[in-house]
């Protein structure tokens, strides 16, 4: 770590567990996110300010109005032009020490090997569940740690997932749900709650910092504010883990 990254850092290496051994391991580390747009974007942020040394990008598309109110790496400026260079130019002003590799598509059955080879870890934030379970099938085939972060109006939930150690996401779903909508009731601050206990499970898992979860499932009900955990169990039948 040079000088200038020490006084970066500072408020944050004297947190208990973290140190300098913390920050170094974090600045080794690379993290795929798959779709940066509200829960991705507050995810991929903090995880640039934090020191993380390679951030790879997965997003398709152009900038519209109506993602503004969640899309917090992008801006009115950027307005239909493609949203992964806007989301990796903003997390390169926010630390130029991270590098940032940005892919305008998002996560398919063509891609998802080279993207998931690329990285220590993976950060499933995608509306769809054809991409979560995707991402989660090539991280558990590779034995790479993914943290999936997915919301629903006020409801928020976080599953980690250590190949050959926990249930992965396909014991919870072992199928997208039928009539899931593309489109779905979203505030900027719930995607941003959960974007960020993302972020903190990959820092504890990149970092030592702490212990992410483990066979557990997190559920925020933000209208109320309860926090609940509850087990998930390896399915010994599922098609990803199972034996
Ligand atoms: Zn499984």
């Amino acid at each position: 770590m040079t000088d200038a990254e020490k006084a970066l850092y500072s408020w944050q290496l004297d947190v208990a567990g973290f140190g300098d051994e913390g920050q170094r391991r974090l600045k080794q580390s690379s993290v795929l996110v798959s779709r940066c747009g509200g829960v991705g974007g507050h995810l991929a942020a903090e995880l640039a300010m934090a020191g993380v040394g390679t951030l790879v990008l997965a997003h398709a598309g152009n900038l519209r109005l109506d993602d503004l109110n969640r899309q917090v790496l992008m801006s009115h400026t950027g307005l239909n032009t493609p949203r992964a260079p806007q989301a990796a130019e903003r997390l390169r002003a926010l630390n130029p020490y991270t590098r940032v590799e940005a892919f305008e598509e998002n996560v398919t059955p063509e891609n998802v090997k080279r993207l998931v080879t690329s990285v220590d870890a993976v950060a499933s934030c995608a509306p769809l569940f054809e991409e979560r379970l995707l991402l989660n099938q090539e991280a558990v085939r590779q034995k790479k740690p993914l943290v999936d972060c997915a919301m629903f109006e006020l409801e928020a939930q976080l599953v980690t997932v250590f190949p050959g150690k926990t249930a992965c996401l396909a014991c919870l779903y072992p199928a997208p749900p039928p009539a899931w909508q593309r489109r779905f009731p979203v505030l900027g601050a719930v995607a941003g709650v959960i974007g960020c206990l993302g972020a903190l499970e990959l820092i504890k898992l990149l970092s030592g910092l702490a212990s992410p979860l483990e066979n557990q499932l997190l559920l925020c009900d933000l209208r109320t504010l309860a926090f609940r955990r509850t087990t998930l169990l390896r399915r010994p039948d599922c098609l990803v883990c199972g034996k």
